[in-house]
């Protein structure tokens, strides 16, 4: 099969919300009235942010995943998105699944796929999202102030126990690994509850390299600092029975909210909890400079250093 057959058999679908989807130069898309463009791109490169040997339906889903929540971390809503797939060799079957897995969370998110490339080389998988937000409205990560609480959605660190369990540095039983392997491989973005925040939190970010790593980002960002109830993290039932609450502070993968918002707003949070039927923890607040500041309840600091992923550390 050619590169064009490739592409008609696996990566071209209806797209009833782009002017012009796959196939010809470029896609042509209009963006509602009022609204400006949030554009991100996140690449998942073989060996690095996967197994060589992953499920391809579970990778479809994560690849498209990690990239919706970017725009729920924006407060946008997610519309168009674009794929390039660097591939060692042809295998349908393979492609097959990648794409029903990824073509299952498009829908559900009523995303459609309007374009990208597609060549030979290691396994390697880059989306380019684009959503929609009204202008003046998106969650941006300069925006926390002083006196805001800090909220976490969901529960934290479970993605980062099943990652240390494959890599050896954790042991589970395989029950124990079922409980929290559906975190690692099929993260569940966010979209609705970044949408839902718009006009109620001031500051917004995905936790993709740890919490300290990427709250850290928020308050640099905003030029302020925060203390942070580390007993008041949402932890799963197994995590604190496998005494690893650490990685609530600083595993990766869990694509989990963290945002603040003024004090003021506790029952619109409390009320969005509710209608989403997702937990929202208040974890701290945030106070005035030295940016980047992180202290406990007890006041003593903690640090960003060895948080969080960086790829270049
Ligand atoms: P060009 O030579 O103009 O770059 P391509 O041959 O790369 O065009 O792609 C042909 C069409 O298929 C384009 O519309 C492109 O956006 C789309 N396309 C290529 N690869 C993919 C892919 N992996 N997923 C979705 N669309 C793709
Ligand atoms: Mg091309």
């Amino acid at each position: 099969m050619s590169e064009f057959g490739l592409i008609r058999r696996h990566f071209t679908r209806s797209a009833p919300g782009a002017l012009l989807g796959v196939g010809d130069d470029a896609a042509l898309l209009q963006v509602t009235q009022g609204n400006v463009l949030a554009v991100s791109t996140d690449m998942l490169v073989s060996g690095t942010h996967f197994f060589p040997d992953a499920d391809p339906f579970l990778l479809g889903h994560k690849t498209l995943a990690v990239n919706l929540s970017d725009m729920a971390a924006m407060g946008a809503r997610p519309r168009w998105a674009t794929l390039a797939i660097s591939l060692p060799e042809q295998n349908d079957e393979w492609l097959d699944r990648f794409s029903a897995g990824f073509f299952a969370l498009a829908q559900q998110h009523e995303v459609d796929l309007v374009g990208g490339d597609t060549t030979r080389g290691a396994l390697t998988l880059s989306v380019t999202i684009l959503g929609e937000v009204a202008y003046g409205q998106a969650l941006c990560r300069d925006a926390a102030r002083a006196g805001d609480d800090i909220w976490v959605s969901g529960e934290l660190g479970d993605a980062a126990l099943a990652l240390a369990h494959l890599q050896g540095r954790v042991t589970l039983s395989a029950e124990d690994y079922a409980v929290c392997a559906g975190r690692l491989h099929q993260p569940q973005p966010r979209v609705a509850l970044g949408l839902a925040l718009r006009g109620i939190a001031r500051s917004a970010i995905d936790i993709s390299d740890g919490l300290l790593a990427d709250l850290g980002h928020v308050l640099e960002a905003s030029g302020v600092g925060a203390i942070l109830d580390i007993d008041a993290l949402p932890v799963s039932a197994l995590l604190r029975r496998q005494r690893q609450t650490r990685f609530a502070l600083n595993g990766g993968d869990d694509y989990e909210l963290c945002v603040t918002a003024a004090p003021g707003r506790r029952d619109d949070i409390a009320r969005i909890a509710t209608r989403l039927d997702l937990p929202l923890t208040r974890i701290g607040q945030v106070e005035t400079a030295p940016a980047g500041r992180l202290r406990d309840s007890h006041g003593a600091d903690i640090t960003l250093e060895e948080s969080g992923y960086d790829h270049f550390g």
